[in-house]
């Protein structure tokens, strides 16, 4: 048997009044996820523990079948997994974003997309002015960057208590109660406060803003952890994985369950991302693999710039290019299942990932169908397939 998955990340809403009080999956052309819904069944699924934050690393972990309680310490660790960072047992990744604060408010979390090349640069000046051997600054893709501590023989000074914001839940806000806090903040709050001084003059940014881009002004360190503990999905679901995705922290939950990573050229992880070569290589993956995953970023990357429009035409491109290609590849390889599902909330109101519950749609080998024709949330609150601990729904999906 075959299986896939499609992750349009963040694609659960609320209805919209711009959208006459339907939802984005409403009002999308999305045959081809209808299409499994009316084949198969929709449910629900609430991938995000009520104590843990709404975000994409504790919810996919959840997606991929496990459960977040028992197995999350962290983004940061995940995304340097994704990056082969071995981490020792004194070690802490922490996550590093690029930023643009203006007058203490969050511009923009993303540094206005820094490309990785000025990223890498930028980073660079940092090790050499702030960082040092237990202190290391690895660039990433794009905004998003570590910084690694290497403890040897000491621990890091930061625990479970120690109090970070994501900076994609303070875009427009004042960022002054949202500094760091609790144990080793000071030092978080001290490297945050002298990259100003590195950035200010920077050449990078120097250009930046001759261009009319926005500059990097800040480093903004959050989501720090220590390496999860978690067994190979072979070995807990008996079957081969393989992940397409252009978001490190995707990428390091897969390397860390033991998935192939699938790098396909195009693939942005913003809304300019090639749909079509991410299917074309998911359907070629399929076949020497048993399950296949394809996450795709657009969709939340809309939702975090409260685009509506870009939201449904994100959602549209993954119906047409990947979902609608792959369900038709699986059909000639025999039984197969195939899952849509996001993994968390992230509503355009709020501009920000929730908790609660998210539509999936499922279909294939052994799955009845329900009475459900459309892949939305109405049909999925209706339903009566729920999970509420969300990391359940992998066993179910294969059976
Ligand atoms: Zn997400």
């Amino acid at each position: 048997m075959k299986y896939a998955i499609v992750i349009p990340d963040g694609c659960a809403d609320e209805p919209q009044e711009s959208l006459g009080g339907k939802t984005p999956l409403e009002t999308a052309r999305i045959p081809n996820m209808n299409a499994i819904a009316g084949a198969g069944v929709v449910g629900r699924a609430n991938h995000v523990p009520a104590s843990l934050p709404p975000g994409s690393d504790v919810a996919n972990l959840s997606l991929l079948g496990y459960d977040p309680l028992s197995h999350f310490t962290g983004r940061a660790p995940l995304e340097a997994a994704a990056q082969g960072i071995e981490l020792g047992p004194n070690d802490c990744a922490i996550r590093c974003n690029l930023v643009t604060i203006e007058n203490q408010v969050m511009r923009d979390f993303t540094a206005g997309h820094v490309s990785t090349e000025e990223a890498a640069e930028l980073l660079a000046a940092l090790q050499q002015e702030i960082g040092g051997e237990k202190l290391r600054f690895v660039p990433g893709v794009s905004y998003r960057n570590l910084l690694i501590y290497r403890g040897a023989n000491v621990s890091p000074p930061w625990t479970r208590d120690t109090r970070t914001t994501p900076p994609h839940d303070l875009t427009d806000k004042l960022v002054l109660d949202d500094y760091p806090r609790g144990p080793g903040s000071d030092w978080l709050n001290q490297l945050m406060s002298d990259s100003v001084g590195v950035f200010a003059d920077h050449p990078v940014n120097t250009a930046r803003r001759e261009r009319g881009e926005l500059p990097a002004t800040n480093i903004w360190l959050w989501g720090h952890g220590r390496t999860p503990d978690v067994k190979p999905f072979a070995d807990v679901y008996g079957k081969q994985g393989a992940m397409i995705t252009a978001v490190d922290l995707l990428r390091g939950l897969a390397a860390l369950i033991g998935w192939k990573r699938i790098d396909v050229p195009g693939a942005t992880g913003y809304l300019d991302t090639d749909y079509a070569a991410k299917g074309r290589y998911a359907i070629e993956a399929i076949k020497d693999t048993d399950l296949i995953c394809v996450h795709v970023e657009a969709t939340d990357e809309a939702s975090h710039e409260g685009r509506v429009d870009a939201k449904i035409a994100a959602l549209e491109a993954i119906d047409e290019q990947i979902v609608g290609p792959l369900h038709t590849a699986l059909k000639s390889h025999g039984d197969y299942r195939i899952l849509v599902t996001p993994d968390h909330p992230t509503p355009l109101r709020t501009k920000t990932h929730s908790h609660g519950f998210v539509p999936f749609a499922l279909a294939g080998k052994g799955i009845s169908p329900d009475r459900a024709t459309g892949y939305h949330e109405p049909a999925a609150a209706k339903s009566e397939l729920a999970f509420a601990e969300g990391w359940k729904l992998m066993r179910h999906f294969i059976g």
